[in-house]
């Protein structure tokens, strides 16, 4: 982002409207401008990095707990019992905004958002290594 505010900054800051759902310190949530269905939710750390990794715990944790409370209520009042919650990094993984955001999606018998992949094949000594190799650069 580079000096320049992002998208959701400037929500945030008010200076361009949104349909507010929460907010608190470290967390800001309001509806999706084009929702996948109704209800489509994006919940946004204050602090404006642009990766999930680049985040500060304080805003890590304090998005977890938000979106745990903030989906709670979207199905209470949808009705649905399913939902997706989804989150990309970066252009080749569908970013769009590069601000941190998590979208929790309701999923109606009727919705047509999908999120499917084909598998990889993983040995389990590759996975071993790639387990261990992971676990060591968590700090
Ligand atoms: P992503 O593709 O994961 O970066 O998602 C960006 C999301 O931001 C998309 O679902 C957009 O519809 C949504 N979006 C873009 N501009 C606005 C806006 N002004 N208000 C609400 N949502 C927006």
């Amino acid at each position: 982002m580079k000096g320049e505010k992002s998208l959701f900054t400037r929500i945030i800051e008010g200076e361009i409207p949104s349909f507010k759902i929460y907010e608190n310190e470290y967390v800001y949530s309001f509806l999706d401008i084009n929702p996948a269905s109704y209800g489509h939710t994006l919940v946004v750390p204050k602090e404006p990095a642009s990766s999930l990794h680049e985040l500060s715990p304080e805003s890590a944790s304090e998005l977890g707990i938000a979106l745990a409370k903030i989906s709670k209520s979207i199905l209470e009042v949808t009705g649905v019992n399913s939902y997706n919650v989804i989150q990309n990094n970066g252009s080749e993984a569908g970013q769009t905004v590069f601000h941190v955001h998590f979208h929790i999606i309701p999923k109606y018998p009727h919705s047509t958002h999908q999120l499917t992949w084909d598998s990889v094949k993983l040995g389990s000594e590759d996975a071993s290594e790639l387990a261990r190799k992971i676990s060591m650069g968590i700090v």
